[in-house]
């Protein structure tokens, strides 16, 4: 299971705190001092667990008195609210454009669960939001790509727009909103082209996707068992695209979670959305306040 390793050492720490009349300065550095150990060993970013911790222990040594709590649970209620803010805080919704249809372009690199994650994002859609999404083949490079959505939207009986991979992913793209917007289709999710590793042509043309079609969310979607490897890839993606939000796939693995803590701090860009699984039902809006009681027990 995701963070097992780090929901372990962090339940045990707090636990030595959980019960205490009174807390001491010296309980709340021997505390961090253990959770900023755990946080390194799950790869979350140095600077942000050095963050963490500070903010950690300038409010739990010179905490407001809650009658209702314990010392000791008040330590724990500041970890929790600390790790929560960690991951974005409140959960963020999906963007609705004035004029149908909202137009996401879904951005990443090869193998983090792009093309699948469009199709569970559609699934996602429809079942919770009541939407008719259209997909679109942006990936034009690999034949095996196109097919894929292909199968997907027959899956999910939801229509693909592709014009095979002689085409300029740009003009897909634009001729897909045309399309969406004759068949009143409300939002169009286009699955771009990836690589293996960030470069500038992929970059280009991801940039003119994005001038030519404006959309409304730009989705990266990363693999969490990648660690920091992750938060690299968001920091660039989002130096070039300006991306919205990040999915976070793979989450039913076990990662050790240093992704899905340290990207929000280090992008500023929020995790809206959370890959459990390789099936098109298992992607679930990320709830930073649901993942912080997780791993705090
Ligand atoms: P793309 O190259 O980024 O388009 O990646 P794909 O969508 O082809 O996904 C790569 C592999 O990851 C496939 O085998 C997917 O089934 C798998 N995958 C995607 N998301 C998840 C997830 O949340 N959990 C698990 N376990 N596997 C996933």
């Amino acid at each position: 299971m995701a963070f097992e390793g780090l929901a372990d050492r962090l339940q045990k720490t707090i636990q030595k705190v959980k019960g205490k009349g009174k807390v001491t300065e010296a309980d709340v550095k021997e505390m961090t001092r253990e959770v900023r150990l755990a946080l390194l060993e799950a790869d979350v970013n140095f600077k942000v667990v050095k963050d963490f911790i500070k903010r950690v222990k300038e409010r739990a040594i010179g905490q407001e008195v809650m009658d209702s709590l314990t010392p000791g649970q008040q330590v724990i209620k500041v970890v929790k609210e600390e790790l929560s803010d960690l991951m974005g805080g409140e959960q963020s919704k999906i963007a609705v454009a004035n004029k149908p249809p909202t137009v996401i372009m879904m951005v990443g690199l090869q193998g983090a669960g792009k093309t699948t994650t469009t199709g569970k994002l559609a699934n996602l859609l429809r079942k919770k939001n009541n939407r008719n999404p259209m997909l679109v083949a942006a990936d034009v490079y690999r034949p095996a790509a196109i097919n894929q959505l292909e199968t997907l939207g027959k899956q999910l009986d939801m229509p693909v727009f592709s014009l095979g991979t002689e085409a300029n992913p740009v003009d897909i793209a634009k001729q897909a909103i045309d399309k969406a917007k004759e068949e009143h289709h409300d939002y169009v999710i286009i699955d771009t082209a990836g690589r293996l590793h960030v470069d500038e042509q992929l970059m280009d043309e991801l940039q003119n996707i994005k001038e030519v079609t404006t959309p409304d969310e730009i989705f990266l979607v990363v693999d969490s068992m990648t660690g920091q490897d992750a938060v690299n890839v968001a920091e660039s993606f989002d130096e070039q695209l300006d991306i919205s939000g990040v999915v976070l796939t793979k989450l039913d693995g076990d990662t050790r979670g240093g992704a899905a803590i340290s990207i929000k701090a280090v992008t500023g860009k929020p995790i809206k959305y959370a890959g459990m699984g390789e099936k098109l039902d298992e992607l679930e809006a990320f709830h930073p306040e649901r993942m912080a009681s997780r791993i705090l027990g």
